[in-house]
């Protein structure tokens, strides 16, 4: 997807023009892939621009440092005025926030210094992220030969940039294939995720979606549609999947900030339920539509006001 640019990228507390957001060559985050990062959205609604469970997004961020043992040098309060502040500046009335916690140049060597984290926050506008047909029929998944990143490599649970080695060899070799997007595997073969979204499937009216011990980021697009499936009065279970499961489940759906919620048309060629989206995958983008658009009652605490 093309970046589209914006006025202002906050770089340590400053706005700094879109171009004259430069880092150098040398720095050991380009060349070990040590820094975290963060994908939100913002959203329209009735009372102006709204960013979508920004606090959370940016605790993330928070623990993703703690794992890679950096220090933002910005509490989330100070980072949600900045991202705020910079959704303002850039006047997106809906759009991608891209925080990112990286290191600055100066030292070289697998063990970088860590002391030196830097933060900047960028925001553009993205559309939908698997395409519109997609969106509409459902995405096309393959297994993929890669398997996903264990907690005895690379913890899953931290949004690394160097992690994203990992899903980017799978989406790349799913893409190169023909199909939308990759399904990871843990070494014993239970589902993990997608290249950059999790996975539920429906199978007898219960939500089935694997648990954090099966190597997934835990989305808090997951965590909405947990919450949200709940408040309707679906059972919803973390459990292992295999990828069996899924090619005779009624219903699947992959989550994510960026994917927001997308119809499984088929994994490995076999179809999954029906055409299109299932009545249950239906009912849950509406009511994630809903909340992040603000027309959701006692929701507005997963918003943020611009
Ligand atoms: N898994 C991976 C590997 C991801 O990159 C993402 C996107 N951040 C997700 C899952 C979904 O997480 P979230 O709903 O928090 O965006």
């Amino acid at each position: 997807m093309k970046l589209t640019p914006t006025s202002d990228i906050w770089m340590d507390g400053k706005f700094v023009p879109w171009d004259e957001a430069q880092v150098h060559v040398l720095t050991p985050s380009l060349h070990y892939g040590w820094g975290v990062y963060e994908g939100i959205r913002a959203y329209p609604t009735a009372r102006g621009t709204a960013v979508f469970r920004l606090r959370d997004h940016l605790r993330r961020l928070h623990d993703s440092a703690r794992v890679y043992l950096m220090d933002p040098g910005y509490s989330v309060d100070e980072l949600t005025e900045a991202s705020v502040e910079l959704l303002r500046r850039t006047g997106l009335g809906a759009g991608y926030l891209r925080p990112l916690v990286y290191l600055e140049y100066g030292t070289m060597g697998v063990a970088p210094r860590l002391d030196s984290a830097r933060v900047a926050i960028a925001a553009w506008p993205w559309g939908s992220y698997l395409g519109e047909k997609a969106e509409q029929e459902g995405c096309r998944l393959a297994v993929s030969s890669w398997q996903r990143n264990g907690v005895h490599s690379v913890p899953p649970l931290a949004k690394a940039t160097g992690a994203y080695v990992n899903s980017a060899l799978a989406k790349v070799a799913a893409v190169r294939a023909g199909y939308d997007d990759a399904l990871m595997l843990t070494p014993g073969g239970h589902v993990a995720e997608a290249s950059a979204a999790n996975v539920f499937a429906v199978r007898n009216g219960v939500l089935l979606t694997p648990p954090v011990s099966d190597n997934i980021l835990p989305g808090i697009t997951r965590d909405t549609v947990i919450t949200l499936a709940r408040d309707l009065g679906h059972e919803v279970r973390e459990q292992s999947l295999t990828r069996s499961e899924l090619y005779v489940a009624d219903e699947a759906f992959l989550t994510g900030t960026a994917a927001e919620i997308v119809p499984i048309a088929s994994v490995d060629d076999r179809s999954v339920g029906g055409e299109g989206c299932g009545p249950v995958t239906r009912q849950l983008r509406e009511a994630f539509q809903d909340v992040v658009h603000g027309r959701t009652v006692g929701r507005d605490d997963w918003l943020t006001h611009v």
